[in-house]
């Protein structure tokens, strides 16, 4: 609020002073003008009465003058010198041309004829007479008594300087003198040493003073009839200030109002004091306007400056808000990001338990399928020990009689073959133990041939059972892969069982496994010429629990298939162009 009050003072007092420049400014203008019009008009002045200033001096020397002063009562000459006075004001262009005697009684006149003809007056009272019976020409401004005009008379000794006889005036109207200033918004005075004004262009101020009169001095000029008149009462004429460059600052008329500036000139032929007045009128309008203006600029500006520093506050509230919202934003997103962290934190873990479980679920199938398989191979098995022990039973019989007969090299023979079963049976149940065994897992270098013959040691029998042609295809050199032992012989054995069990009815069996070595892995194909994997299978074979077969657990293929996936390697299922399932491995090879 102060500071509101404060830039508005301001605003004033600049507007302000931006006016009194304009006013300085005008004023230099006014004052420019005021003296060229005030040389013009005082020059037009004088040149007026300059024009008829030879005029008397002229006639004084006239002989038709000196004669009628020397005769006045020559009625004749008198005539003579009446008609040629018109004359020369006619021609002049003189108001009147008189002829005085030594009495100041006027003789002759170019008014002669007019019904107020000077002739016959006397003008001894007017000093333009005295002043030249004194042998000095006369100059003087007055209200004529007769015509009520205002002259001005230039009068001049006749005959000798020194004694005269008389005075010849040359009257000249001032009356128009007012009429060629008609300048708006400028006023002229003229003023005698007196401080009477006689010429003005405003009529009110005609005949009245600058200053009040002293009472001698209204006596003289009352005893002049200068103004018979006039009441002479000062005018209102107030000094208000002088200002720079001789120019006054007036007020002229009324005590209030705009004033005037005033130059003045002196003319000291004729002891006039000439007064231009220039209206301050049309100053102080265009001064307030200027001001008014500037104000206005000002406000103006401040309004706009105001308005300007609102909306720049308003936007920096709002940068401020929405950088908080931006900052609760931030928090409350962190906040959430804490919550999803911990959240997926604990659904990691849980993930993880998941994965465990899932892991222990299957390493339980494996065990299980490893189980079911062990199952399946209780037939085998069974075929396999069952022909040793009763091969046993015999050769220990044989051994027993040779023994009674002492045929003791036979014996011993037979007791060998019995070792030599039992060695077998030993190795078969190793093989059957090795199977059963949960394995870590873990890739080693395992020799695929090596691998492989353990399968074929398990699955032996059931080839050979259903008479089934095993034809092995493995390269020379022999081929290592990063795997499990245990783990890859499962996987073997299922590919081979299935390929028995799918071989089932079929009049030519054949299982064809062969092991290539293809850059950074091993391919390992078992292929059958059965009746292959239908379309539809294809898809669902690897599922846990999708079988074919009524003994079936449908676990082989799952089982294999997470193995080979454990292992870093693949098994894919397809059939044959020319008929019979392909089942291909790929492992990585052993680097
Ligand atoms: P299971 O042998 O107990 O049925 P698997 O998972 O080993 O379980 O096999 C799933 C199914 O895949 C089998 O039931 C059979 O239909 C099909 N299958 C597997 N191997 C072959 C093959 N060599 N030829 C044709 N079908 C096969």
């Amino acid at each position: 609020m102060a500071g509101a009050v404060l830039l508005l003072l301001a605003g004033g007092l600049l507007s302000w002073y931006v006016g009194s420049l304009q006013r300085a400014s005008l004023l230099d203008e006014i004052e420019l003008k005021a003296r060229q019009e005030l040389d013009l008009y005082v020059s037009h002045l004088t040149g007026q009465l300059d024009r008829f200033a030879y005029l008397a001096p002229l006639l004084g020397d006239d002989f038709r003058l000196q004669s009628l002063l020397i005769a006045p009562n020559n009625v004749s000459q008198q005539d003579q010198v009446n008609r040629f006075l018109k004359h020369v004001a006619t021609i002049a262009g003189a108001l009147d041309v008189y002829l005085m005697d030594a009495n100041g009684v006027t003789l002759a006149a170019s008014n002669w004829q007019d019904e107020l003809t000077f002739v016959g007056r006397n003008f001894s009272f007017r000093p333009y007479f005295s002043e030249a019976m004194q042998g000095r020409p006369g100059r003087y401004y007055a209200l004529g008594t007769t015509s009520g005009r205002r002259g001005y008379y230039f009068s001049y000794p006749v005959g000798d300087v020194g004694k005269p006889l008389g005075v010849v005036v040359v009257k000249i109207d001032i009356d128009t003198l007012e009429n060629a200033w008609r300048n708006k918004g400028t006023e002229l005075i003229v003023t005698d040493p007196d401080g009477v004004i006689f010429v003005a262009t405003r009529p009110e101020w005609r005949y009245r003073t600058l200053r009040p009169l002293q009472a001698d001095v209204v006596a003289r000029i009352r005893e002049s009839r200068r103004y018979p008149v006039a009441e002479l009462t000062p005018l209102h004429y107030e000094l208000v200030k002088h200002l720079p460059s001789g120019v006054r600052e007036l007020r002229v008329g009324e005590a209030r109002g705009a004033g005037y500036i005033a130059r003045a000139a002196e003319m000291p032929d004729a002891g006039w004091r000439v007064e231009l007045l220039v209206s301050q009128e049309v100053i102080a309008p265009q001064v307030w306007q200027t001001r008014l203006f500037t104000m206005s600029m000002l406000m103006l500006l401040m309004t706009a400056v105001w308005l300007y520093a609102g909306r720049r506050r308003q936007q920096r509230e709002r940068e401020a808000e929405r950088r908080e919202a931006m900052q609760e934003a931030l928090v409350e997103l962190e906040d959430r990001v804490d919550r999803r962290t911990s959240d997926l934190t604990e659904a990691n873990r849980l993930l993880r338990v998941e994965i465990e479980n899932h892991e222990r679920t299957q390493d339980e199938l494996i065990q299980a399928a490893k189980l079911a398989a062990l199952g399946q191979m209780a037939a085998g098995i069974n075929h396999e020990l069952n022909q040793p022990l009763a091969a046993i039973r015999t050769y220990a019989d044989n051994a027993r009689t040779y023994v009674t007969r002492e045929n003791l090299e036979q014996a011993a023979w037979n007791l060998q073959q019995i070792s030599e079963l039992t060695q077998r049976m030993a190795q078969i149940s190793g093989q059957l133990k090795v199977f059963s065994r949960k394995t870590t897992g873990q890739r080693i270098r395992v020799s695929l041939s090596a691998c492989l013959d353990g399968a074929l040691r398990i699955v032996r029998t059931r080839i050979d059972q259903a008479s089934v042609e095993l034809i092995l295809d493995l390269p020379e050199q022999e081929l290592f892969v990063a795997a499990d032992m245990v783990q890859l012989e499962q996987v073997l054995v299922n590919l081979i069982g299935n390929a028995c069990n799918a071989l089932e009815g079929c009049p030519d069996k054949r299982i064809h496994v062969s092991a290539r070595s293809d850059g950074d892995w091993v391919r390992v194909e078992v292929a059958d010429n059965g009746p292959g994997i239908p379309s539809d299978h294809l898809q669902r074979i690897f599922d846990p629990f999708f079988t074919t077969s009524e003994n079936g657990l449908g676990l082989g293929l799952s089982i294999s298939h997470t193995i080979a996936q454990r292992l870093g390697a693949s098994l894919t299922a397809s059939n044959a162009a020319q008929g019979g399932a392909v089942f291909v491995l790929t492992l990585a090879a052993w680097r």
